[in-house]
């Protein structure tokens, strides 16, 4: 394959006229039938990486993704660049007979490319039986992290894949794609899809242009959050709260203090979050306080801040949720407050659990409470965790943190976290 063939096919199908990142390196890897590992930030451009090769390769690339709300949105961008409606499909059990043998037949007609299940559908015998019958590209696992119990967001149907994999075809290539960099993680996916030797392909995970901040959490906390927002003024931001109750409280107390902000949690109806959302996206609203039901999908490049009014419950989350600020690469703003009180209210609420996930919970925690206790150069630590070496001397963003802007002299830094 010409390099230039590349780069005319990322025209032609998506109108860009530049590879992001890694994302050349990553679709010859796959267009020469290579297992490979994708790891990128969220927003790095990953399903570029197995839409590309799947539309130039003959056969159907299948998409493994575990929300269908993400799937169809997938679908419906690829059929926006391609006259044919039949190049991408998702098979799901919502689908009627008819609509099952429209997607079966443009598969077997070689129209489709690209076909979009998720985990419950792709172990179901009458579809498995089907897709041994078909050309296969290669196997893409989207959100691969999903596999793992060090993940934030582990689902046991993942666990199968390799095994049906397997039964589908022998020497399927699989493809493996995350935004969680953590070598656990890391590790978890290899084993599990059987993929040692894949070609692993890992973009940097500093965000330079936010600036990390934590404070201890006292109870004047929702007075210093208004100081913080008004200081902000017709800025956008999200204030993320552990409980929905909390959401609706402290999105009330702003109102009050005359600041322009909505709730928002997975409790509300389906017509008032999409329209508080849709008032966020239109800058109708400055503020959303929310559960971390807020953030999926949403792609809004200028939000300047991210305040935790409560401490995440893993950095993986931390790294995620604040990573909604700045992605337009201007002022990202991530202030986070701390107290050793809410870690024992996180600690409690797993109680509940199996064993097993209580002390993945645990050590995640002790994870989170080093970073907010530390001094060092937060994102030194946050890459660290990451598995990513980072100077904070000569590296990018290397300045962006409390801790090095404002060093603490060793006893204050002490009497911070006692509250
Ligand atoms: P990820 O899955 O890694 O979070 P996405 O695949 O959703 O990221 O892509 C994020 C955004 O980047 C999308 O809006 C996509 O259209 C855009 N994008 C991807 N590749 C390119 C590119 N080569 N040039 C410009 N924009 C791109
Ligand atoms: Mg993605």
């Amino acid at each position: 394959m010409e390099k230039s063939d590349l780069h005319s096919a990322l025209k032609k199908y998506f109108g860009f006229s530049k590879f992001k990142g890694l994302q050349e390196d990553v679709v010859e890897s796959i267009l020469s039938g290579n297992n490979t590992f994708v790891i990128m930030p969220t927003g790095g451009g990953k399903s570029l990486c197995y839409q590309l090769p799947a539309l130039m390769q003959e056969g159907t690339a299948i998409v493994v993704s575990p929300l269908i709300a993400l799937m169809k949105n997938q679908v419906d961008a690829i059929r926006g660049v391609s006259n044919e409606e039949g190049i991408a499909h998702v098979l799901n059990s919502s689908l009627n007979k008819t609509e099952i043998k429209r997607v079966k037949e443009d598969i077997v007609n070689g129209v489709t490319k690209l076909l979009y299940v998720a985990p419950e559908s792709l172990t179901k015998e009458e579809n498995v039986e089907f897709l041994r019958s078909v050309k296969i590209s290669f196997m893409a696992i989207d959100e691969a992290h999903c596999i793992s119990e060090w993940g934030h967001d582990f689902r046991p149907e993942y666990r199968n894949l390799r095994h049906i994999i397997s039964r589908i075809g022998d020497n399927i290539p699989i493809i493996g794609l995350t935004a969680t960099a953590t070598p656990k993680v890391q590790e978890d996916i290899i084993k599990n899809l059987g993929i040692t030797g894949a070609r692993t392909f890992k973009a940097s995970f500093n965000r330079p242009n936010l600036y990390y901040e934590v404070r201890p959490k006292t109870k004047n906390v929702d007075a210093d959050i208004i100081r913080f927002i008004k200081q902000n003024a017709g800025k956008s931001g999200i204030v993320y709260c552990l409980s929905r109750k909390r959401v609706e409280e402290l999105a009330q107390v702003l109102q009050v203090n005359g600041i322009n902000a909505v709730p928002y949690h997975a409790g509300l109806d389906a017509k008032s979050r999409s329209s508080f959302q849709d008032k966020f996206l239109m800058e109708e609203v400055d503020v959303v306080v929310a559960t971390i039901a807020f953030g999926m999908g949403i792609d809004k490049p200028d939000v300047r801040f991210v305040i935790h009014h409560d401490i995440p419950k893993s950095i993986e989350s931390y790294y995620q949720e604040t990573g909604r600020a700045g992605r337009d690469g201007g002022e990202g703003h991530c202030l986070a407050y701390y107290s050793y009180k809410d870690i024992e209210k996180l600690e409690k609420f797993m109680s509940g659990k199996p064993v097993a996930e209580q002390e993945i919970g645990h050590a995640l925690l002790q994870e989170v409470v080093a970073f907010a206790e530390t001094s060092i150069s937060r994102r030194k630590f946050i890459l660290h965790y990451f598995g990513e070496e980072f100077d904070n001397e000569t590296g990018e963003g290397g300045d962006m943190d409390d801790n090095i802007r404002h060093p603490k002299k060793k006893h204050e830094a002490q009497d911070d976290v006692v509250v």
